[in-house]
């Protein structure tokens, strides 16, 4: 059976007429009525939120690479956060993992949003690279065990 791919659909954010994509995902069809612009900036919106309430130090770049580095930055920190706290399920553990990590998210390279771009596709170094340095933290600070060294 012939599918169409796209649909013209009204954006809930901007209430533009745009293409939306008929993608099948496990077998239901994506309804979500966005266009990509406004997905774009809802995302950026989001991680900037999420940010803060994070207290993670404030990325620097020009406008556009905030908006393009600060989702992706969100995404890896929540999911190394995430990956602590089923780790650690002491709240003073995880407290304690959880200042490390703010602490080295706070290094000169990890506050410019283009070093966030930049990785982008290499999520999964990039987060082991943190878990790394983070580690190196702990044993310095000789707070806690090892943490697992791989995600
Ligand atoms: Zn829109």
């Amino acid at each position: 059976m012939d599918m169409p791919k796209y649909i013209k659909t009204l954006c809930n954010g901007c209430g533009k007429l745009f293409n939306k994509v008929l993608a099948l995902r496990d077998n239901f069809i994506d309804t979500d009525n966005t266009c990509w612009t406004c997905q774009q900036t809802l995302s950026a919106m989001n991680a900037k939120n999420l940010a803060k309430k994070l207290e993670l130090p404030a990325l620097t770049g020009t406008d556009k690479q905030l908006n393009w580095g600060e989702p992706v930055r969100i995404k890896i920190v929540n999911e190394l956060l995430v990956r602590l706290q089923d780790y650690w399920d002491e709240g003073l553990q995880f407290k304690t993992a959880k200042k490390i990590l703010l602490h080295i998210l706070a290094r000169p390279n990890f506050v410019r949003a283009s070093f966030w771009i930049e990785h982008r596709n290499n999520e999964y170094g990039l987060k082991n690279y943190i878990l790394k340095l983070a580690t190196e933290e702990l044993k310095k600070s000789n707070h806690l065990q090892l943490m697992s060294s791989s995600i």
